[in-house]
């Protein structure tokens, strides 16, 4: 019939869920299903938003000077070499639709973050799952084993979502020297702030020394401004200028780019929300363990709790149970895991009702 048909490959996407934000039937509400921060933005984000003199008629900034300003005198990079994006999603759609032409390639790992494969899809290429080692990490071996003349993009989320798991910089330097200069490698590095060993640097570093490598970073995550939708990326200029044609003209609006150059700013801020996380953090896993589930050891603001499949105790009976009680986890079947489930790290209130709810769910 004379219908309307997307281009071929976008009927097979399966389309990105978000963490659930309610629960049904309970008073009340703590969503712990997108690694959101419990410390909420900065202080100082509703200062500059107030002070600005908004002119909301006019269009923002193309360039997010402002803020690509503030992100590169926060890190000491070059503002030539960053881009600002609606959302780290955004750039991670905007790399792909950059480098892969139909029949490329597209290479991510087998419990990394969905995006990856459905902006592969998007753009028309094809999307090359890699196999992790047993404990959930990524493996270079398999990653390098996968790359072909047709791969353009390899994408690492380190750490990782859902997992937790991090790969160290002697492994991710090992995977970069093995890939062909042709192939782009995308460290997604969304949860960095949290790492404590902090060898993000190093990831900087390889994108500093390194045509072919790009780190995308958030403000959703350490920075809790995931309503606002901001993501950078810092790359090669031949890299930004690529992207910069495909990018569209006014893509982070102008409360983003106020927002985010204050809340970059604000050192105090992230300093308290990642001892927030990681006091939490340890608190969480120990009393999850001792009540004999398993998880794995994860390094950002959240975690991966494995339930036993035996009846009543599976991990879909805990997140309805969970759920009624007002705690809104994340079930992580789409990615693979369908015994586990992810908890973002929250506030105490909200840690500490999940532990004693688990705790009855378990008895
Ligand atoms: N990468 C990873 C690994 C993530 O977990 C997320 C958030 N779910 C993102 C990227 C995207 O974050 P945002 O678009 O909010 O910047």
């Amino acid at each position: 019939t004379d219908m309307p048909r997307p281009k071929p490959g976008v009927m097979d996407i399966a389309a990105y869920v978000p963490g659930r934000e309610t629960a049904h039937g309970a008073a009340k509400v703590y969503k712990l299903s997108s690694n959101e921060s419990p410390l909420g933005p900065s202080p100082k984000v509703a200062e500059a938003l107030a002070a600005r003199n908004a002119n909301l008629a006019l269009y923002p900034d193309g360039s997010a000077h402002l803020l690509r300003d503030a992100i590169s005198r926060a890190y000491g990079l070059n503002p030539g070499n960053i881009m600002c994006g609606n959302g780290s999603d955004e750039l991670l759609g905007l790399l792909c639709q950059t480098y892969l032409a139909p029949g490329d390639e597209g290479v991510f790992t087998q419990h990394g973050f969905l995006v990856y494969k459905i902006q592969i899809m998007a753009a028309g290429a094809v999307p090359v799952s890699v196999p992790d080692t047993d404990d959930l990490t990524a493996n270079v071996d398999n990653i390098l084993g996968a790359v072909t003349e047709r791969t353009k993009l390899v994408f690492l989320a380190n750490p990782n979502n859902p997992t937790g798991t991090y790969l160290p910089v002697s492994e991710v330097r090992r995977l970069h020297a093995g890939l062909p200069g042709h192939v782009i490698l995308v460290l997604d590095a969304a949860y960095a702030e949290y790492v404590r060993r902090n060898d993000y640097e190093a990831g900087v570093e390889l994108v500093s020394a390194n045509a072919n490598v790009v780190m995308t970073r958030t403000f959703s995550k350490i920075h809790g401004l995931a309503g606002l939708r901001i993501g950078w990326m810092y790359a090669h200029e031949a890299i930004i200028d690529a992207c910069n044609r495909v990018r569209g003209p006014f893509n982070v609006n102008a409360l983003a780019i106020t927002a985010g150059a204050a809340a970059i700013g604000d050192r105090a801020h992230i300093d308290r929300a990642v001892e927030h996380n990681e006091i939490w953090l340890g608190r969480v896993v120990e009393a999850v363990e001792a009540m004999g589930l398993s998880v794995t050891p994860s390094v950002g603001n959240f975690v991966l709790i494995h339930f036993p499949d035996t009846p009543c105790k599976t991990a879909a009976d805990a997140d309805e149970y969970l759920g009624a009680r007002g705690y809104v986890l994340r079930r992580v079947a789409g990615y693979g895991l369908p015994d586990a489930l992810r908890m973002t790290i929250g506030s105490e209130e909200a840690n500490l009702g999940v532990i004693d709810a688990l705790k009855s769910f378990m008895a």
